[in-house]
């Protein structure tokens, strides 16, 4: 896709990229419609390149072609150790191409090159998790019933799976999905974000390479209300993963349930970072900062919320002050900036939006000022949000940008009531040295994970996602295997002779 890669000076890899079309049945084309819709690049707001516009034909199209696959061809059915092959193959050829796909991830979404690079590696270790987890735990039960039962379980896979991803780690979030739904037997259809396509295109690129079957993995773009909505209608799809906003996840749910899909549901956030005046004061620093301003704030984990305690609020405040000062801001493709550009100008003005109101509700904004050569892109400096309150609402909505909410508290049960007075639960972070309120806090925070005196370090092997708004289902280690992308389906077995009742004797009538 990316035929020129050239090095313009200082950290400065401008490629050329090709129009992309939709990957369906094995083959690169162009949509039924002939429509497309332009790219666009966060950092400059050129157009990259044009993207092939599917719809509702399209993604007929994509489903006939997956469920071809899964019921006619050879992958649902394949021993196990030779779908790994593949599954393993996906992974090396990412591995492979990691500078490639770090830089066309950075060109697209505006996050930078050092931060695109982490993220593709932990995109094929999603495919090699997911290989050993079926090779090793991917296993049912047997329960036996005296000596008259053998009942035993198996997991069978769905069939064909849709899967929506939002615009934020585009390529890591696609194959968090991509490697389960394909290593339990499933076959696939992608819907990715229309703000940053490309590298959807380049996983097709890479599962050709690695020679899937025809139709196994499908790609179609497009925007959501079209092509998207049209996947979680299509009746042939059995289940639909989605990883976005809460509001589009309420509506997928609603849509879906027409064609009674199962659905599994990654949503917003407004994770709270609580930190208690006994914490590693400097190791709290690092980890809240790194925890909001990485990814350019784009991070449905972002400690956006910050509470600390009335102690040693003000030493806080004046080292983030110091902190954001610091953050390189600049192109995403030289290997030192911190911060990029956010996605899109409409993403850019809700940000803006969002800082504009928090003056109005009464915080003390603090920003770092913008260097003046990169006014073409969408920057949006690190802010700090002082003075806020929580019922605030900044502090009440996910902003998604580099924008910290910092909240003053005194006890613990009152942090814990103000982490938990939000509709979002995804993640929390507590700082604590003192072992058992660590414990007690981070059980008492209404969300699906908490890391103690951690920054937001991911165990492949536990369940991912989150509480209230935040979502419904987990992703992650068995829970993805087992809960979502399988059925069990049980087997009794009589391996005695049990009582039959006997009807139908009776010839008196
Ligand atoms: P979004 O909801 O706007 O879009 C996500 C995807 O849904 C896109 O592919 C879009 O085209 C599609 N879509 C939109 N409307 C649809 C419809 N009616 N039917 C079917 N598909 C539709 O989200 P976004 O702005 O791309 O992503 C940012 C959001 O994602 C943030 O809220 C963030 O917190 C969340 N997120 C959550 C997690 C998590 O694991 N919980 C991870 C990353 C991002």
């Amino acid at each position: 896709m990316a035929n020129q890669v050239s090095d313009k000076g200082k950290g400065s890899i401008v490629p050329h990229v090709d129009d992309i079309k939709l990957y369906i049945n094995g083959d690169f084309v162009e949509s039924e419609s002939r429509g497309t819709f332009a790219n666009v690049n966060p950092y400059t707001n050129n157009v990259i390149n044009q993207v092939s516009e599917g719809r509702e034909e399209d993604i007929k199209k994509a489903v006939n072609a997956a469920r071809k696959a899964f019921t006619e061809g050879p992958w649902g059915k394949m021993k196990v150790s030779e779908r790994m092959k593949y599954i393993n193959r996906i992974a090396d050829i990412i591995d492979h191409e990691i500078e490639k796909i770090a830089v066309l991830e950075a060109l697209d979404t505006g996050l930078p090159i050092s931060q695109t690079k982490n993220m593709t590696a932990r995109a094929a270790e999603n495919f090699r998790f997911y290989a050993r987890m079926v090779e090793t735990r991917f296993h049912g039960e047997a329960y036996q019933v005296d000596d008259e039962f053998i009942n035993y379980t198996i997991y069978k896979p769905l069939g064909v799976v849709g899967l929506i991803t939002p615009w934020n780690a585009p390529f890591m979030l696609e194959t968090w999905k991509v490697a389960p739904a394909l290593a339990t037997g499933n076959t696939v259809v992608l819907k990715p974000a229309e703000l940053s396509p490309l590298s959807a295109n380049i996983l097709a690129e890479v599962i050709q390479k690695a020679g899937l079957p025809k139709g196994v993995f499908n790609v179609v773009h497009g925007y959501g209300e079209t092509a998207g909505a049209s996947l979680v209608a299509h009746p042939e799809v059995r289940a639909v993963s989605f990883t976005g906003e809460t509001a589009t996840g309420s509506i997928i749910i609603k849509n879906a349930a027409d064609t009674l899909k199962k659905t599994s549901m990654e949503l917003g956030g407004k994770s709270p970072l609580i930190l208690f005046d006994d914490a590693d004061f400097e190791r709290a620093l690092d980890a809240a900062v790194w925890g909001l301003f990485s990814f350019n704030g784009e991070r449905c984990t972002a400690n956006s919320r910050v509470l600390v305690h009335k102690d040693i609020k003000a030493r806080f405040i004046s080292a983030l002050k110091e902190r954001i000062s610091c953050i390189r801001m600049g192109d995403p493709m030289d290997p030192v900036t911190e911060l990029g550009p956010l996605i899109e100008r409409e993403h850019f003005n809700k940000v803006n939006n969002y800082i504009e109101l928090a003056r109005k509700e009464g915080c003390d904004v603090v920003q770092a000022p913008l260097p003046e050569n990169l006014s073409a892109g969408n920057f949006v400096p690190p802010t700090l949000l002082l003075e806020a309150r929580n019922d605030m609402k900044v502090c009440q909505e996910e902003i998604f940008g580099p924008v910290m909410a910092v909240m003053e508290f005194e006890t613990e049960d009152q942090a814990i009531a103000t982490a938990n007075d939000v509709k979002y639960g995804l993640a929390g972070y507590v700082w604590t040295n003192d072992v058992k309120r660590g414990h007690r806090v981070a059980q008492a925070v209404e969300a699906g994970m908490l890391w103690i005196n951690a920054q937001n370090v991911r165990d492949l092997r536990i369940p991912f996602g989150g509480t209230k708004s935040s979502g419904i289902g987990r992703e992650g280690g068995h829970y993805a295997l087992f809960e979502f992308y399988t059925e069990p389906k049980v087997i009794h077995v009589a391996i005695g002779d049990h009582h039959i009742p006997r009807f139908g004797l009776n010839k008196s009538q």
